[in-house]
This record gives C-alpha cells, sequence and structure tokens, in this order.
C-alpha cells in the first residue's frame, strides 16, 4: 500500500474515489487548483475500461458535447500522445442531419471534412455502400500512455480503499472520511455505490485482428452495421468491434468471448469484404455506464452533502475526461455551472433505453 506524505499544513484536502480516467483527471485538475488530494482504488489504477479503451479520441459526439470532446483532444496533443488517423463515419440515415451539423462544426475548428455517399470518398472494394458518410481526421492514444502520464505525476496521492455509503456518508475500508468534499468516479461502481437510479451498465468490448491480406488504413465507424474498425500499426492488423450488451451485474463486463467477434466481423464484411480474411487474435471487454439520454452524470450528488459524481462516461470516456473533469472542478470550486443536461438529479427523470453517443446525436 502506497502512504500519502507530506501533507502541506492548512491546504484544502479533497478525496477522490476510483483511479479511472475520470478519477485522474479529476484529481489532477483538483490539485491544480491547490488542493491536496487523496485518491482511494480498490483494485489498481485503470483497472475497469479506463487501461482497456481502444483510443479513439471520439469526435462523433452530439453538439453540446462536442467543445468538451475538442478540448480533451487539445489535451491529449499537449501530452505529445496523438497519433492521426482518416476515419470513415457512416450515420444512421435517420441522424444524417445531426451529424453533419457536428461535421461542420469540426470545420469551422479548421478540421477539413468531406461529404458524399460511401462509394464516392472511398475506393470500391475497400468499404462499400450507398449510404450518404462523413470523412474526416481522428485522433487516436493509447490509453494505457494516459493513465501512465497521470499515476506518474499522482504516484503518491494513490491509496488502496474501497469506498461504501452509509446513512449519506462516504466511508472507506468501512471508516468515515475527515472533513472534505468527496468525487465519486468510480466508473459503472459509482451507480451501486450511491444508489444513483437512471444509469443502466453494459459491457464495451473490442477484438484484435490479423490478416494475410492488407487491411483498411482509416477507421471505419459504421452505425448502420453496428461495428467499428480501427487499423493498428501494422497493414495486417487491427481493432473491430461490435454492438454493446446490456448487463445486470457490473462484473460480468468483463466477460467476453473471443469467439464473439466472428459475428461482427460477419456483420462488418457486408461493408468491408476484407472482414472476412480477418482472424480475431485476442479479446477484451470492460463495464461501461450511460444514462437512457446518452448523457454524463457530473455534479453535486442529490440528498448526500460535499458528495460530488463523475460518471456515465459511455463509450467516449477517454475523449471526455479531460474537460468535463475540470468542467467538474470549476463548478465545486464556483467558477462555472455544470449545464442541466449533465447533472445528476435529471436521471431520476429519465427513462427507457439506453443510448449510445450516435443514439444521442440528435438528443
Ligand atoms: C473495449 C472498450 C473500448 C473503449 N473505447 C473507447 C474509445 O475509443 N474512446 C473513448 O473515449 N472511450 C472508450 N471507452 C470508454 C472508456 O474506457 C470509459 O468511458 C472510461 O474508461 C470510464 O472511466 P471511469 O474512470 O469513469 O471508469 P473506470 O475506468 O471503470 O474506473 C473506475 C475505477 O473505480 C474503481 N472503483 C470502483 N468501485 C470502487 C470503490 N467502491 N472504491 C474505490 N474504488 C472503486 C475501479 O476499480 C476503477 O479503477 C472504451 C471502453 C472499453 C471497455
Amino acid at each position: 500500500m502506497i502512504q500519502v506524505q507530506n501533507w502541506t499544513v492548512g491546504s484544502r484536502r479533497a478525496y477522490v474515489i476510483g483511479a479511472g480516467l475520470a478519477g485522474l483527471w479529476t484529481a489532477w485538475n483538483l490539485a491544480q487548483e491547490g488542493h491536496e488530494v487523496i485518491i482511494y482504488e480498490a483494485h489498481e489504477p485503470g483497472y475497469g475500461a479506463s487501461s482497456r479503451a481502444v483510443g479513439i479520441v471520439s469526435l462523433q459526439l452530439p453538439l453540446k458535447l462536442l467543445g468538451y470532446a475538442l478540448e480533451g483532444l487539445r489535451a491529449y496533443k499537449s501530452m505529445g500522445l496523438v497519433r492521426e488517423t482518416m476515419s470513415l463515419w457512416i450515420p444512421r440515415p435517420e441522424v444524417f442531419e445531426c451529424a453533419l451539423s457536428v461535421a461542420r462544426e469540426l470545420e469551422r475548428h479548421g478540421m477539413p471534412i468531406s461529404i458524399g455517399t460511401v462509394e464516392e470518398l472511398i475506393n470500391q472494394g475497400t468499404v462499400n455502400g450507398d449510404e450518404r458518410a462523413i470523412l474526416m481526421v481522428q485522433a487516436i492514444v493509447d490509453p494505457g500512455d494516459v493513465i501512465n502520464a497521470l499515476y506518474s505525476k499522482m504516484a503518491a496521492w494513490i491509496v488502496e480503499g474501497s469506498a461504501t455509503v452509509r446513512d449519506g456518508m462516504v466511508l472507506v475500508n468501512g471508516r468515515p472520511l475527515d472533513d472534505g468534499p468527496v468525487f465519486i468516479a468510480s466508473g459503472p461502481w459509482s451507480t451501486d455505490l450511491l444508489g444513483l437510479r437512471g444509469l443502466r451498465t453494459y459491457r464495451c468490448s473490442a477484438f484484435g485482428v490479423e490478416s494475410d491480406d492488407e487491411l483498411p488504413g482509416l477507421i471505419v465507424e459504421d452505425d448502420i452495421m453496428s461495428f467499428y474498425y480501427v487499423p493498428e500499426g501494422g497493414r495486417r492488423r487491427g481493432i473491430i468491434a461490435g454492438p454493446d450488451e446490456p448487463l445486470n451485474l457490473t462484473n460480468e463486463g468483463f466477460r467476453v468471448n473471443i469467439y464473439e467477434a466472428y459475428d461482427v466481423l460477419e456483420a462488418a464484411s457486408k461493408r468491408m469484404p476484407s472482414a472476412l480474411g480477418m482472424r480475431p487474435v485476442s479479446a477484451w471487454a470492460a463495464p461501461c455506464v450511460v444514462a437512457p439520454d446518452g448523457m454524463p452524470a457530473v455534479g453535486e450528488v442529490p440528498g448526500m452533502n460535499n458528495v460530488y459524481v463523475f460518471t456515465g462516461l459511455n463509450g467516449a470516456g477517454l475523449t471526455l475526461a479531460p474537460a468535463l473533469s475540470k468542467l467538474l472542478v470549476d463548478a465545486f470550486e464556483g467558477v462555472s455551472q455544470v449545464p442541466q443536461f449533465m447533472r445528476p438529479e435529471r436521471l431520476e427523470r429519465l427513462n427507457g433505453d439506453f443510448l449510445e453517443p450516435f443514439d444521442a446525436l440528435c438528443a
């Protein structure tokens, strides 16, 4: 266990629960505001989805989240972690106009885009289809590099400890915390911990693939066939992922079978013929969490004193954590407000199936 030492007398202490991307970014922003931070982690940093993300700094998000995603992109660029790749985005026809407004906004930020049918944008034979699509540049980062970069700044602040909540109070290893705000960033486990209603847990999974043939050298995000493909370093390696699975038990989210990849490859082959020649070589998964409106949960926990939550980051937590953690810390400091559409109290009023960022595009 790592001990915390040398706290400065008179400074303000803040507690963070969970050392995933949400918790580490929150801790970093709290420290920038002069707080002494203790991060309690039940397992090890990156234990949940955070070390298992594919690594796309997703810009295919609803307009109202786009500014936060671009801020995330700037943060990763300034850390020197970004690799850029062309990306073909094929939204479902019913959200195409909303996707187009997102693309136009990216263009306004100096990011070139091309619009046309799949056939017009890409050589036929690599990716097929006559649906309207958007060609743009996307950034990829290695989540392991992000965790390591943050961990190296904050290793001394991380303490092994499991949080529980009793009578509205947060306990760690069964003991109440001293005075100080508590920021719950324990991913899908935040839901059980806080008894937050409305959030849904599901499994995010991905498969490493190899082929004897050359594979497409661009990202394909296909919301019609429900898969995404990401080229890896070599020309014959990639990552492919299919639809997400709703979960009843959070820990079941780690379970994945490499043979599930064949269903994804079959669906993908209708769009990318080369998927037929891909062999799955690895598989990984973790629980992710989302609200029915597809928006994160950021802000003070209703009915609890001095307790804040940062979760519901969906399949876009790598992208959104830098900016939304700053938003939360700024709101805590009283210098800004969390917009209504992200506040936890709205969750009580929500119902319905969970939404992916794609589905929430027109929300
Ligand atoms: C296969 C896959 C692909 C993905 N691809 C992308 C992508 O390309 N781009 C993108 O932006 N996002 C992607 N994501 C989503 C992204 O990984 C998540 O949104 C993000 O990691 C969520 O971070 P978090 O810190 O909220 O949660 P987590 O990473 O789950 O972290 C929660 C932490 O809290 C700890 N904890 C839990 N309970 C307690 C407790 N009681 N006390 C103390 N600690 C506790 C856990 O041990 C864990 O370390 C992907 C996810 C997966 C699984």
